[in-house]
């Protein structure tokens, strides 16, 4: 049991107080839900790698500029991050027609988009996450113009870098979603780049065969799921290319070395 005092939990993460003011301590579980949490079940070691994963790709975003509530990893299950007031939206962006999108406006999935579309979503469970437009961010004052210019050109400027990342790795981005949060300096406040990028909210589609290495295999019931985890990580340089952990990828590694 944990002494540490619980701020709120999540359907797949925990937030603890952290040691400053300021800070939090993000915990990530292993609990995978879907259709708004009709659909439950434990991903073994999927907290992990998400923490892994998330770490890196925050890293490297702050190192392109983008501000992100992202302090360091703490170790396996938890990362250091500043306390920011949520934004309550859920930022979808999209390159390739599926899920949600598909569904609604019965494109077929894999659809190339002829340029990148982002979607709002109010967070309310209690509503399914409401797909919403700006006019009602506007109405509801639940983001100003300020911040909604701020947040479509973050998550324009992410989905670019994270294009071209995972492309160089054999991945296609299919979509994703991003969360942000407030930061108070007296009076005023800053937009910053906050929850996680993970295989759990990304679509990550293998390039060459257009196998799903994401939360949709939980989602769909097509098993596989921690492999496919993990090698999202192996092909990040996150976890080393051989070893007890054999996968497809290491056999065909191994085997090309073997026949030379
Ligand atoms: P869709 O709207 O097609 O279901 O989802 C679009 C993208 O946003 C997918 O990559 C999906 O993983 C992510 N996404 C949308 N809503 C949620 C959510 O409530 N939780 C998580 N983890 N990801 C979400």
């Amino acid at each position: 049991m944990s002494r540490r005092r619980q701020i709120y939990e999540g359907k797949a993460k925990i937030l603890y107080e952290g040691p400053e003011p300021g800070t939090l301590i993000q915990y990530f579980k292993d609990d995978a839900t879907a259709f708004n949490a009709q659909k439950k079940g434990t991903i073994n070691g999927k907290g992990v790698l998400n923490n892994r994963i998330s770490e890196h790709v925050f890293t490297l975003l702050g190192n392109i500029g983008v501000p992100t509530h992202f302090i360091r990893r703490l170790n396996m299950r938890e990362q250091l991050i500043r306390q920011v007031e949520i934004v309550p939206l859920e930022v979808i962006v999209r390159n390739v027609a599926a899920g949600g999108l598909s569904k609604r406006l019965g494109i077929e999935e894999g659809t190339q988009l002829p340029r990148t579309l982002i979607e709002y979503c109010l967070k309310d469970d209690a509503l399914g996450d409401p797909l919403v437009t700006e006019e009602h961010i506007a109405c509801f004052g639940w983001a100003n113009p300020e911040e909604m210019h701020d947040i479509a050109d973050m998550a324009i400027r992410v989905n670019d870098f994270l294009s071209g990342l995972f492309a160089g790795i054999g991945i296609r981005l299919v979509d994703f979603k991003l969360e942000f949060g407030r930061i108070w300096d007296g009076d005023y406040s800053r937009i910053i780049l906050a929850d996680e990028i993970s295989p759990d909210n990304c679509r990550l589609w293998d390039a060459a065969t257009g196998e799903k290495l994401d939360k949709d295999r939980f989602r769909r019931d097509l098993g596989g799921e921690v492999e496919a985890y993990q090698e999202v990580a192996r092909r990040l340089g996150l976890l080393p290319a051989e070893g007890a952990d054999t996968t497809v990828l290491d056999m065909e590694t191994h085997r090309k070395k073997r026949d030379k």
